[in-house]
């Protein structure tokens, strides 16, 4: 029933993810290693969020239990206020490793999310987290086509992704991301494995996508600057068993020009989330 809403009002209403005091333990040669520890976090509509962490910390755990891919021990996962822990389908997912289908072109890959997204909006009939849609099959082919073009994948649309750069792949899987009708997408360390410099122009052409949508984003990296370079909030995460050990405001103007990386602020703040990493490193076994 909220009509006309205030940026005031949008910063008061629920937050469209919110994983609420979650513990995960994994078995290991016969004893149990906690992974998360009583971690929560919130993302709130349209927002930018980061999460940094060591590798191994359990940043890719906490996206699948996010997904539902796996439970928690105890504590919730809550989109728009309702408990949604362990179940599928409600958030847009980009993991780690791109997951294109090898015998599907990518036109054909990109079209298979919006087919499955469509699917699943009408099972839940607009539950929460999804957004019906009513395209036919053509209209989503002429989208899935749009949108490659967009990620400069214009011509590329019938091969297959074993045939492509790995920077390709990551746009093609990224395009497949954005094209779901969830609000909130979550993106593992997207662009962990391109050179540096394909990352800072996918960087660019991830921002510049975002921002013309502004859907709710959770990205996981380990890398600083990406972290402050792409979002509205950044959470630090400490070694296994991972907690939140603090939390970074962005200042910096949007839509972000790549020269911010080197003034005083960035550096500063790049600083600092390097000091609280080497810290949280020594937090282990307590
Ligand atoms: P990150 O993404 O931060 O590098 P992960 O979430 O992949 O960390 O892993 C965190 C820890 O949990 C690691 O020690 C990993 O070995 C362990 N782990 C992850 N998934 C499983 C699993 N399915 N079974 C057992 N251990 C797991
Ligand atoms: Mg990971």
């Amino acid at each position: 029933m909220v009509m006309n809403k205030t940026a005031l009002d949008r910063t008061q209403e629920s937050p469209k993810l919110e994983v609420f005091q979650i513990d995960k333990s994994f078995e290991r040669d016969r004893q149990r290693h906690t992974v998360l520890k009583n971690l929560s976090l919130a993302v709130h509509p349209g927002e930018f969020v980061s999460i940094i962490g060591p590798s191994g910390s359990g940043k890719s755990t906490l996206l699948q239990l996010i997904g539902g891919l796996l439970e928690p021990d105890s504590g919730e996962i809550r989109m728009g206020g309702r408990n949604v822990t362990g179940s599928k389908g409600l958030i847009s997912y980009m993991p780690q490793q791109p997951a294109l289908f090898p015998w599907y072109t990518l036109e054909q890959n990109v079209l298979l999310a919006l087919d499955i997204a469509e699917s699943n909006a009408k099972k839940r009939h607009g539950g929460a987290g999804g957004t019906p849609t009513t395209a036919s099959r053509e209209e989503r082919r002429a989208l899935a086509r749009t949108w490659l073009a967009r990620a400069g994948l214009g011509g590329y649309e019938e091969e297959y992704p074993q045939v492509l750069s790995g920077g390709m792949q990551q746009r093609a899987s990224f395009v497949r991301a954005m094209l779901s009708p969830q609000e909130l997408i979550l993106l593992d360390e997207p662009f962990g494995a391109l050179d540096a410099l394909t990352r800072l122009q996918m960087q660019q052409w991830l921002l510049s996508i975002w921002e013309e949508h502004r859907r709710s984003v959770l990205l996981v990296t380990h890398s600083i600057e990406e972290a402050i370079f792409l979002s509205d909030r950044i959470y630090v995460l400490s070694a296994a068993p991972a907690q939140t050990i603090a939390e970074f405001q962005v200042p910096f103007e949007r839509p972000r020009d790549e020269a911010i990386i080197n003034c005083e602020p960035f550096i500063r703040m790049k600083r600092d989330i390097y000091q609280l990493l080497q810290m949280g490193s020594g937090q282990h076994a307590r």
